[in-house]
C-alpha cells in the first residue's frame, strides 16, 4: 500500500531541475557561539569519525523519533499514516522507510499549515522562501535552533579547508550595496560583502586594489559571480598580492571550468558543498577529493532511481531525497529536491564513513544580459534576493531575446495583487543596478523543456552576448 502511494507521487514528481536551492545565508559563523552551538560543534567534531555502525545507529533512531513525532504531532504525516495504513512501529527497518510516500515542493506547498505541530505558535518561527531555482517558491518554517545546528554543521565543513571563526571573508553572492556602493564591511563577522553589480571593466581596479588590501584568507562567493571577477582579472591583466586558503563555494553547482579559472587566477582550491534551506542535505568534498561527503548526522539521505529504487551502485545517476533529523517545526520526510547526484561506493581517504554522492555536471549556467552588456547571473539576480512576491506567486519564467530587457512570465497565487507586480519589479531592477527592464506578463502555464521540466529562464539572445570571452565583458 505504501508502495502504490509512492509510485503515485513518483510518476507526478513536479520539477526536476539540477539546478541548486540556496541556503540564502551569509554568515554561517556566529560571532559569539552559544551554549547550543558549542554543543552541536562539539557533537559533529566528536561523530566524525564514528564507525559506520555508530554512524547507522544515530540516523537510524534520529529518524524513528522523528516518525513518531511525525505521527503524533504533524497534521500532514497523521493523514498520510492513516492513508498508508500504518504506524511508526510499523516501520522496521530502512527498507520499510525506502517505501515511505515522498515529499515533494508541491505537496510542501498545498500543506504548509498542516506540516507544522499542532497548537505552534508561528510567532516563533523563521520563515524563510526557498526554491526560487525551480520557479517554485517553497516556504520553510524554521526556530533559532535550526539554523544554529545549521551553523554547525557548516562550520565543520569549512574547517576542512582551514577555516576558523572570524577568519576574514570576502563575499560575493549577489548582493548589491546601498547608495551604489562597491562593498561594505561587517566587523562582526570580519567580512566584506563586494557588490556583485560593479563587476566591470569601468570598477575592477577598484575592486582589486581593495581585495590586495584586505588580503581575505577566504573567498565566500557564487561560482557564477566570481567567474565573471576573474575573468576581468584575466582580460586586464591584473596582479593579486595575495593568496587565500581557499574559496567557499555555494548555493551553486562548481563547474571544473570554473574551479580551474579560479585555481589559476588565486592559486588556491575551491571547496564547493550542497546545502538547501530545506536542511534535507548538507554534504560537501573533504580534505581530499571532491566528491559530496553526506553528514549522515544531518539528514538521512538515498539516492533513487526513476522507479524509485534506493541505488547503490557506482556511477548510477539518481534524484537526492532526504529526511531532516533534526527540525520537529516544519518536518519534512523523504523529500525530493530536484537535486541530483551519482552514487560513489567505497571508504574514502579522509577517513569519515560519510556516503558520498559525485556532482552532476549540470546545464550551461543560466545568465542574463544588461543594457550596459553585463553578465547577471539568475542566481544573483533572482536566488539571492528574498523575493517577498515569491509567497504569492505560483511560478515565475524569465524570457530574454534583447540585451537589457526581461520579460517576467507570471503564474499568479490567489493572494497576488497589482502592487506586488510593482513591488517585484523594484526588487529585480535594484538587484541589477537598474540595468535591466522587467515586463510583466500573467499566463496560466508556463512552457516546459521536452522533458516536462520547467524552465526557469529562457535565454534567446544571440550567443555572443553571454560570452564572456568573446564579448570582452
Ligand atoms: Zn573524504
Amino acid at each position: 500500500m505504501i508502495y502504490t502511494k509512492f509510485k503515485k507521487n513518483l510518476t507526478s514528481l513536479p520539477v526536476l531541475n539540477q539546478t541548486k536551492n540556496t541556503l540564502h545565508r551569509y554568515f554561517p559563523i556566529l560571532f559569539t557561539p552559544s551554549k547550543e552551538y558549542n554543543y552541536w560543534a562539539n557533537f559533529i567534531s566528536d561523530s566524525e569519525y564514528w564507525n559506520n555502525d555508530q554512524l547507522k545507529n544515530y540516523q537510524w533512531n534520529k529518524t524513528k523519533e522523528l516518525l513518531k513525532f511525525s505521527y503524533e504531532s504533524i497534521p500532514y504525516y497523521q493523514r498520510i499514516f492513516k492513508e498508508i495504513g500504518a504506524k511508526p512501529e510499523d516501520i522496521l527497518t530502512e527498507k520499510d522507510f525506502n517505501l515511505f510516500p515522498i515529499l515533494t515542493k508541491e505537496i510542501v506547498r498545498e500543506n504548509v499549515d498542516d506540516l507544522l505541530p499542532i497548537g505552534i505558535d508561528r510567532n516563533k518561527l523563521i520563515k524563510y522562501n526557498s526554491g526560487g531555482s525551480t520557479g517554485i517558491p517553497l516556504p520553510i518554517y524554521k526556530t533559532r535552533i535550526d539554523d544554529i545546528i545549521e551553523d554547525a554543521f557548516m562550520n565543520n565543513q569549512w574547517k576542512r579547508v582551514g577555516y576558523k571563526n572570524k577568519d576574514s571573508r570576502v563575499i560575493l553572492r549577489g548582493e548589491v550595496i546601498e547608495e551604489n556602493k562597491l562593498w561594505k564591511y561587517q566587523p562582526n563577522y570580519n567580512a566584506w560583502i563586494f557588490s556583485s553589480y560593479h563587476l566591470s571593466d569601468d570598477y575592477i581596479k577598484l575592486l582589486i586594489n581593495k581585495l590586495n588590501k584586505i588580503k581575505p584568507l577566504f573567498l565566500h562567493v557564487y561560482p557564477s559571480s566570481l567567474w565573471v571577477l576573474a575573468n576581468l582579472i584575466k582580460k586586464n591583466k591584473l596582479k593579486l598580492d595575495f593568496k587565500p586558503k581557499a574559496i567557499l563555494c555555494g548555493s551553486e553547482k562548481l563547474f571544473d571550468h570554473q574551479r580551474e579559472l579560479f585555481y589559476e587566477i588565486f592559486g588556491c582550491r575551491s571547496y564547493s558543498w550542497l546545502g538547501l534551506a530545506e536542511q534535507t542535505i548538507l554534504a560537501g568534498e573533504c580534505e581530499h577529493n571532491k566528491e559530496l561527503h553526506i553528514f549522515p548526522q544531518h539528514s538521512y539521505v538515498e539516492l533513487i532511481d526513476n522507479d524509485g529504487k534506493v541505488i547503490k551502485n557506482n556511477g548510477i545517476t539518481g534524484h537526492i531525497v532526504g529526511t531532516t533529523l533534526h527540525r520537529n517545526t516544519f518536518p519534512f520526510i523523504r523529500y525530493i529536491s530536484g537535486d541530483m547526484a551519482q552514487y560513489s561506493p567505497g571508504n574514502c581517504n579522509c577517513g569519515r564513513n560519510y556516503q558520498r554522492f559525485k556532482q552532476v555536471e549540470g546545464r550551461v549556467q543560466n545568465m542574463i544580459v544588461s543594457q550596459d552588456s553585463r553578465i547577471i547571473p539568475l542566481t544573483a539576480l533572482v536566488f539571492g534576493q528574498h523575493l517577498l512576491a515569491f509567497n504569492k506567486i505560483e511560478k515565475m519564467q524569465l524570457f530574454q531575446c534583447e540585451k537589457g530587457i526581461v520579460e517576467v512570465r507570471l503564474i499568479k497565487g490567489l493572494r497576488f495583487t497589482d502592487e506586488d507586480v510593482d513591488i517585484l519589479r523594484n526588487q529585480l531592477s535594484k538587484a541589477t543596478n537598474n540595468k535591466v527592464e522587467f515586463n510583466f506578463s500573467f499566463h496560466e502555464n508556463l512552457e516546459r523543456t521536452a522533458t516536462g521540466k520547467h524552465k526557469f529562464l529562457i535565454q534567446e539572445l544571440p550567443i555572443e552576448f553571454y560570452n564572456f570571452d568573446q564579448n570582452g565583458h
